[in-house]
């Protein structure tokens, strides 16, 4: 089967083969082809071009026309906890009413409120009240989705939860990627036993799951109070030698090394960074791991912004995500947390464009399949209303998708095409 796509207003991340990443100054090239078109045959992209080259297309071929649309690669959510049972509202106005979140959590709020609700869930629970959480994302042009584990912090919860975001995969169409985060928070029946927990996440939990192969990553929450650097150590350690990969809650709260220790073990993403030192700027700038910024995150919370400014310029690899959870950042509109990181942390368009799709891949170890319209790579495209991709960030909070491909396949229309000009 051939799809033909021709005369779109801009073709937007059309980066050629073999671009696995981008830093420093090039990730402001969104590599754009102005008048564009795309094959895709079957599953993956075929042929990208201006729509004046185009080859010759075999007479079945379905040839669409259009014009006044920008085309972008399917936007990569690279840190969601988007499994969860349970909203947050009191908390949401006891942080308006002046305490932290850390106060909140210290009262039993936070996380673990969370992990009450998700623990007393069944696994079918989850997936029910996951789903329209999944559609909203689609809808906003997101075609993959990573999603933690984090709420269960019991060996059998954590693996229904893992089980589910496996389901919710099978059933497609957005493709999750599922991450363990076991050491999300010690569990209160561990509050007096913070080493045995760690152990029992090393013994017992993270084999199980490896086992099972039901996470591609490792996560830990790093931070003051949470998991220490010498544990978090620890369990990435152990996470890697079976074979996951590695990810980091780093530097959000306090700077307490995260991002340093992120890169010192090779981890696919640091993640957060608000509080990121210049050492561990530095220590990002020199390694391959990417620092995954949430400004959805520190507006919700109020707090100061991640310096995206800085680790662009040092030359960190630099992606956005959504970090869609019920605490500190309710929400699946990631084309609204890119006009985020223009508007407050300094990014340009072409970079934040850059920053949701291929270095998004990047932090999920993804890149050589997903995140750019390039040929032989997986076709999940979104086609946004509009001449110029900057609209998406400019025009903030509306959504701009008419259309999404999934995999070659159109999985979503808006209702109402296209927003007037
Ligand atoms: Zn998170």
């Amino acid at each position: 089967m051939i799809t033909a796509l021709r005369h779109a207003a801009q073709l937007v991340g059309a980066h050629p083969p073999g671009v696995a990443s981008l830093r420093g100054e090039r990730l402001r090239d969104p590599a754009v082809i102005p008048d564009g078109a795309l094959i895709i045959e079957g599953e993956r992209v075929a042929w990208v071009g201006p729509s004046a080259d185009l080859p010759p297309l075999p007479a079945d071929a379905q040839v669409q026309d259009v014009p006044g649309m920008v085309v972008l690669p399917g936007l990569v959510d690279s840190h969601t906890h988007l499994l969860f049972a349970g909203e947050r509202l009191d908390e949401f106005e006891q942080r308006l009413g002046g305490l932290t979140y850390q106060e909140i959590g210290a009262r039993g709020g936070g996380i673990q409120s969370t992990v009450r609700r998700v623990r007393a869930a069944s696994r079918e629970r989850l997936k029910e009240l996951a789903r329209p959480r999944l559609a909203r994302s689609l809808a906003f042009g997101v075609t993959t989705v990573e999603v933690k584990s984090g709420y269960g912090l019991s060996p059998v919860d954590e693996l229904k939860c893992l089980q589910a975001v496996a389901d919710l995969n099978d059933e497609g169409p957005v493709e999750l990627v599922p991450t363990f985060l076991g050491a999300h928070a010690v569990p209160p029946e561990f509050a007096a036993d913070r080493a045995g927990y760690v152990r029992l996440l090393c013994d017992d939990m993270l084999p199980e799951v490896a086992r099972c192969g039901l996470a591609r990553f490792c996560d830990v929450f790093c931070e003051t109070g949470v998991f220490g650097l010498d544990e978090s150590e620890r369990i990435l350690r152990r996470a890697a030698g079976l074979g996951l990969g590695l990810k980091l809650h780093a530097d959000e709260l306090t700077p307490l090394g995260g991002a340093e220790l992120a890169a010192r073990l090779g981890a696919v993403s640091a993640d957060h960074l608000l509080c990121v030192t210049e050492a561990g700027i530095d220590a990002l700038a020199r390694s391959g791991t990417v620092a995954t910024l949430l400004p959805g995150t520190a507006f919700f919370l109020g707090v100061e912004f991640a310096p995206a400014r800085r680790l662009i310029e040092r030359g960190a690899l630099v992606a956005l995500a959504s970090d869609c959870n019920p605490g500190t950042c309710p929400t699946e509109n990631l084309p609204l947390v890119g006009a985020m990181a223009c508007a407050r942390m300094g990014m340009l368009p072409g970079e934040v464009v850059n920053a949701l799709t291929l270095n998004a891949a990047a932090a999920l170890g993804q890149a050589e399949r997903l995140g750019s319209l390039t040929p032989g790579k997986q076709a999940d495209l979104v086609l946004c209303s509009g001449a110029d991709h900057r609209q998406l960030f400019y025009h903030f909070g509306v959504n701009h998708v008419w259309r999404v491909f999934k995999r070659g396949r159109v999985v979503h229309t808006a209702a109402t095409p296209a927003l007037p000009r």
